[in-house]
């Protein structure tokens, strides 16, 4: 008798702790994250040196600052593997989620991101100018803002690279992805194919139009992100234009940290 009380109340409790999870996670589901981007980052005396005012890159220890008050206050971060899942209707991502993604592929989203990533847990995404991988193993200088070759982004622990575009990466005389005919963007799209994969694809300078759209979307591009425009993506957003948030030399701790949470 008291063991069938027993099994009763276990099953009550089960029923109950199930219950509060499901709660507790639609509660905190969430149909908008924050994307945010870097580009080259630098030791604080190497920042002070060469690139003092220079706002697109960012010195180690403010990126290694803001990596802890992400975790601090309980942040994890998600794939765009994830991102895509989650745009698709398919994962259920909480208030906890943010994507940490690098423009350009420079040698030093390995060399100096990579490890504050790994020390917290945290994966990113680096998006690659085909065009401008370095031809053998970079040796790093700390003067120039060195780009990484394919063996530098071989098996590197949470870390993926994906496209920044071949060789769209140029404003001169306008942004170059307005310049182009269709042939010419998808010729483009499939040489940088070639070397990283395109399944994510970052707009150069974040700039996009409806032609690179439909491009990307025939050659299998599943998420393609613009810069800049500061705001969280929305799971209603269009999954060829999906916002991040620009985190450069000038952006503070706390209004990091205010645009996160907004
Ligand atoms: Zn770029």
């Amino acid at each position: 008798m008291i063991k069938k009380q027993w099994i009763k109340l276990s099953i009550i409790v089960l029923f109950i702790s199930y219950g509060i999870q499901i709660i507790w996670q639609k509660s905190h589901e969430v149909s908008e994250i924050p994307i945010i981007g870097y580009h080259h980052i630098v030791e604080d005396k190497d920042k002070e040196l060469y690139y003092k005012q220079n706002m697109w890159v960012n010195s180690l220890s403010s990126f290694e600052e803001q990596m802890k008050l992400l975790h601090d206050k309980g942040y994890h971060s998600v794939t765009l593997d994830d991102v895509y899942e989650w745009r698709m209707g398919r994962k259920k991502l909480d208030d906890k989620s943010i994507v940490i993604t690098f423009d350009d592929g420079f040698y030093s989203s390995i060399k100096y991101a990579q490890p504050v990533l790994e020390k917290y847990g945290f994966e990113g995404s680096v998006f690659v100018i085909g065009s401008q991988i370095a031809k053998n193993r970079v040796k790093y200088k700390p003067n120039i803002r060195q780009h990484a070759s394919l063996e530098d982004m071989e098996n590197v622990p949470c870390m993926k690279f994906y496209s920044h575009s071949y060789d769209l990466h140029h404003k001169k005389g306008g942004f170059k992805v307005n310049l182009l005919n269709e042939e010419q963007l998808i010729k483009d799209t499939k040489k940088e194919a070639s070397y990283v994969s395109i399944k994510y694809y970052a707009y150069p300078y974040g700039k996009y139009n409806d032609l690179i759209q439909k491009v990307l979307k025939n050659e299998g591009t599943k998420l393609a992100f613009g810069f800049n425009e500061n705001r969280k993506a929305k799971i209603t957003d269009n999954p060829y234009a999906l916002p991040r948030f620009n985190v450069n030399a000038y952006t503070k701790l706390d209004v990091f940290y205010q645009m996160i949470c907004q």
